[in-house]
């Protein structure tokens, strides 16, 4: 199962707290492929004010995850330098 099956393509994080959320709930739609990484000013409800949120893909965010959970395991197993 994939956890993003409640969540759209995109997300948008606040770099201050870290908050996130789904773009689409956010208002956000009009987000293409070169817009990562991109900021759009909007407002964080945790800071209370608008800030510079930067626009992430889902996709990306899981891929990343699961090469963190891989390199944990690979360092846990001790077969980090040995290859
Ligand atoms: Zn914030």
């Amino acid at each position: 199962m994939r956890p993003n099956n409640q969540l759209g393509e995109w997300i948008i994080r606040c770099p201050d707290c870290g908050r996130w959320k789904d773009a689409r709930a956010a208002g956000i739609v009009r987000i293409h492929a070169r817009s990562v990484g991109k900021r759009v000013l909007g407002m964080c409800s945790d800071c209370g004010r608008m800030r510079w949120l930067r626009v992430e893909r889902v996709e990306d965010l899981l891929e990343a995850a699961q090469a963190i959970e891989r390199m944990s395991a690979d360092l846990e197993a001790g077969r980090v330098g040995s290859a």
